[in-house]
Order: C-alpha cells, then sequence, then structure tokens
C-alpha cells in the first residue's frame, strides 16, 4: 500500500512539472488579477446576458495560473499536508464529538480558536441540537450457547428495564419476511439478517427497523450493521421511530454476528439473547454552526459556501465523518489567504453541527438564511470521505454545468477534470432542492463504509497525501466560481 501511494505521488509530481514546463514555455502570459477583475467588473455592470461557451472557457481559462498557485502551495509547497496535521491535532486532542455532547462543545471552541488564529472571520451561529446518550449497553446470546455480541445502539434509541429484555430471537434477511412472518414476531427480539446492497438503499434497515418489528409485537431489534466489511465491529447511526408505533429498543450487532445468528435459525435452533442498553433521550441541548470567511471584495453579499459537519458518532474520532471535509472546507481557505488572494464574491466555510441527527445544524442555517438565496452562488459539502479525489459532483443547470466543466478543466494538474452529475450532502440539499447550484467530492470511498459510525473511524483511516488533493481541488473550485464575473446560472 505505501508503494502505491508513493509511486502515485512520483506521478503527480512529473504531471504537475509537466504542465507548469508546458505553460511556460507556451508563452501566454494571463493577465493579473486585479486587471481581470476590473475589466471583468465592467462588462459585469452592463452585462448579465448569457456568454457564449467560448467566452466562458476563455473567463475561466485566465484562471489556470491562479489554479496552479493553489495546487502548488496544497500539494508539493508551504501547505503541503497541513490540513492533516490540523485534522490529527484536532481529532487527537477533542476525540469524538456526539451531538449534545461536551466534546462537541470543544470542538466548537476548538475549531471557533483555529480559525480566527488563522486570521479569518470568524463567529457562530446558535442551534437547539438533539442530546442522545447512550449509557451502558450489553448483548449475550444465553441458548443455545453463551457467546458475547458486540453491540452499538441506535441513535434515539430507547433503553431496556436495567435488568434488560431476554427473549428468544426470530431473524430475517428483509422487511418482507419480516411481514411474512409476522406471526411469530410476537413477544421476541427481531434480528434484521439483511445484506449490504448500498448504503442508500440498505440503511432502512438501521433507520426503521425498530418500528417494523415493533408493529408486529417484538419486543427489541438487533440490525445487522450497514457496511459491506467487518472485523467484528458494530457500526452506530440515528435512527427514527415512526409515530404511533410503540418504542422498542434497538441496537446494531456485527457483520459475523448477524450471519452466525442466521445460520442458527435456518437449523432450527432455538437462541435466545440478553440485551441491556442505558440510552436516555436529555433536553436539547445548545450548540453552534461555526462559521469562517473570506469576505468578497466586490460583492461580499454573495457567497460560495464550502462545507463538512464539525459533530460524529460517539465512538473512534469522526476523523473521516466528517473531520476531513471540515479541515479541508478550513483548508481552502487557509490557501486562499496564504495566496493573499480575495475573490469578488465571499468565501464561507460552514462547520455544521448536529449532521448525524438528521442535519438539524444544516436545517437551523437554511431557515435563517433562505431569504437571501438569491444571493448563494454555489453550495458545497464533502461528507464522504477525504480518500484520494476522483470527480467533482455537481447539481444544477445546464448553463451552470458548462460553467463547472471549464472550472474543473484546471484541475488538470492533479487529474481531477471530472464532473459527475448529482452533487451529495445532507447539509447542502435543502438549498439544492430550492434551485442552489452545488457541489460535492466525489473520492475513491470503495473503503469509507468500513469505518463509518464505528470505533475503527480513527486518524489512522486518513492519509496526507490524498487530504492535500482534496484540499486543492475544494480551494481552487470554490476561489474560482467565488470570483468569476458572474454567479452561476440557476
Ligand atoms: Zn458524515
Amino acid at each position: 500500500m505505501a508503494l502505491e501511494g508513493s509511486q502515485a505521488c512520483c506521478l503527480l509530481r512529473l504531471s504537475l512539472f509537466l504542465f507548469l514546463f508546458l505553460s511556460a514555455v507556451s508563452g501566454s502570459h494571463p493577465p493579473s488579477e486585479r486587471l481581470m477583475s476590473s475589466a471583468s467588473a465592467i462588462r459585469a455592470a452592463s452585462n448579465q446576458t448569457k456568454k457564449t461557451a467560448p467566452d466562458v472557457a476563455a473567463e475561466v481559462g485566465r484562471y489556470a495560473d491562479v489554479a496552479k498557485r493553489i495546487i502548488e502551495r496544497a500539494v508539493f509547497g508551504a501547505a503541503q499536508n497541513r490540513s492533516y496535521r490540523r485534522l490529527a491535532d484536532f481529532t487527537d486532542t477533542v476525540g469524538n464529538r456526539v451531538s449534545g455532547s461536551q466534546n462537541l462543545e470543544r470542538a466548537i471552541r476548538y475549531m471557533y480558536d483555529a480559525m480566527k488564529q488563522d486570521g479569518l472571520e470568524v463567529h457562530l451561529e446558535p442551534v437547539k441540537i438533539p442530546h442522545w446518550v447512550r449509557g451502558k449497553e450489553s448483548a449475550e446470546m444465553v441458548v443455545p450457547r453463551a457467546k458475547t455480541l458486540a453491540i452499538l445502539g441506535l441513535g434515539s434509541s430507547v433503553a431496556t428495564p436495567p435488568e434488560g429484555i431476554e427473549a428468544e430471537v426470530l431473524v430475517v434477511q428483509s422487511f418482507e419476511e419480516l411481514k411474512r412472518r409476522a406471526s411469530e414476531a410476537a413477544g421476541r427480539i427481531v434480528v434484521f439478517n439483511q445484506p449490504f446492497i448500498s448504503y442508500g438503499e440498505t440503511v432502512s434497515y438501521r433507520a426503521f427497523g425498530a418500528s417494523e418489528a415493533a408493529r408486529v409485537g417484538a419486543v427489541a431489534t438487533l440490525i445487522r450493521s450497514v457496511t459491506p466489511f467487518s472485523i467484528n465491529s458494530p457500526h452506530t447511526g440515528w435512527q427514527t421511530y415512526r409515530d404511533g408505533v410503540k418504542r422498542i429498543p434497538t441496537a446494531c450487532i456485527t457483520v459475523e454476528d448477524a450471519e452466525l445468528l442466521w445460520r442458527l435459525a435456518r437449523n432450527k435452533q432455538k437462541i435466545v439473547v440478553r440485551l441491556v442498553m442505558g440510552a436516555q433521550t436529555l433536553p436539547d441541548a445548545d450548540s453552534f454552526n461555526t462559521v469562517a470567511e473570506i469576505r468578497g471584495w466586490q460583492r461580499p453579499e454573495q457567497v460560495v459556501l464550502l462545507s463538512g459537519h464539525l459533530d460524529s458518532w460517539d465512538v473512534g474520532q469522526g476523523a473521516m465523518d466528517d473531520g476531513g471535509g471540515a479541515l479541508i472546507s478550513w483548508e481552502a481557505l487557509s490557501l486562499i489567504k496564504d495566496l493573499g488572494l480575495r475573490p469578488r464574491r465571499t468565501l464561507r466555510a460552514v462547520l455544521w453541527t448536529a449532521e448525524e441527527q438528521g442535519g438539524v445544524g444544516a436545517q437551523q442555517y437554511f431557515k435563517l438564511h433562505k431569504e437571501n438565496i438569491s444571493n448563494f452562488d454555489l453550495v458545497m459539502e464533502s461528507d464522504l470521505g477525504t480518500f484520494t479525489p476522483m470527480a467533482l459532483q455537481f447539481t444544477g443547470s445546464d448553463a451552470a454545468r458548462k460553467v463547472m466543466e471549464e472550472v474543473v478543466n484546471l484541475l488538470a494538474p492533479i487529474n481531477t477534470t471530472k464532473l459527475e452529475a448529482g452533487a451529495e450532502g445532507t447539509d447542502i440539499s435543502q438549498w439544492m432542492q430550492a434551485g442552489v447550484p452545488g457541489a460535492s467530492l466525489h473520492v475513491a470511498d470503495s473503503r469509507y463504509f468500513w469505518f463509518h459510525h464505528s470505533e475503527g473511524d480513527t486518524m489512522t483511516v486518513q492519509d496526507p497525501h490524498d487530504m492535500n488533493l482534496c484540499s486543492a481541488l475544494w480551494a481552487v473550485v470554490a476561489y474560482v466560481v467565488a470570483d468569476l464575473q458572474d454567479m452561476l446560472p440557476r
């Protein structure tokens, strides 16, 4: 693995060198930014009409030099590995930071101070957030043999009685099977052993398994962790009780234990499990979205927003989900500031609070700022890991897509010139649904769900070079879009 990494790095250096060399000998002299800015300001004032494709290509093309400078600094220069080092310091110091916890408060204070010290304009925007605490929890198979089951209770789950729930188990592989066998579920602990298809599809078992099982009389649920790979680690996450359905305790078990229980059940073995959970939902807590800015020089009210979420689950370090996304959003602003750049519009990094509880911080932000929706140029979120970047995912009109296709061409030095359809991100989805162009990172994420919401989400998952590349991409896209003569067409 280490060899592969260093080879990729060498190739990248070579291609960057060639790129710089070729542009040096081609004799093109892009105008300075200041010149470009004033020239285009005049055009902006006179004309907001549609540009032809060559106009767009020419305008964006003039940013090739500044894009190279950002990339050079992030990947090989003075800022090399900075986002990784900052992430390590942050997550090693603060640790994980679930909604409502003191750790999340410390995390917000830490980032507020750190970004301020970095010379950015920082402020906090208050949000009330859920406060669920896990408490002590355990599960044990007691029949046909004694075996401890590794579990993680699911966010918002109720507790068992203090002595626990001991009950016979019904194992099913799908909601359909549960329906067919509904008459067997009463008084049982229902175990879901659903296969992993994709996170988007399979997560419905974690989200709604408890209520579906309660409808047919189950007393608790144990749900196979939503992951394609396991070394006996349970994965937590939020779950939602359906209105009007009895609330029963619910936890995730490991893939290995789910399959074990399923094999035993298939062989007609009677299985009994004892589950103890001390979970509690406390009154909503005070929290904040953390906002850092570089104010635009010409249209400060217009905004390119880049973001990740600062909260995590209460296991591991939350380095991958979503420390990486938060840190590259800060890093993008640092890179731009380091180079003495200031775009036409405001660059705003937002570190969301309580994403894991259903995007609570982002919903509050939307409520507060949607009256200014016409000033939101582009909303960006990184929340699927900061591994090797493959492409930028984009949601917007065809006209906006044409502009973005030119923007990603500036990323040739790091070989990420692909623009894909469909930006993702819980925290930016409301803006996109309301018509604001959105962007997210597509990274080499095949391992993402191995670690997601588990004790395995630590700094060890992160790679400094990958974070350099993600930071460079994030910074170039945000800066160029924020500095173009016009906002992206809706
Ligand atoms: Zn996340």
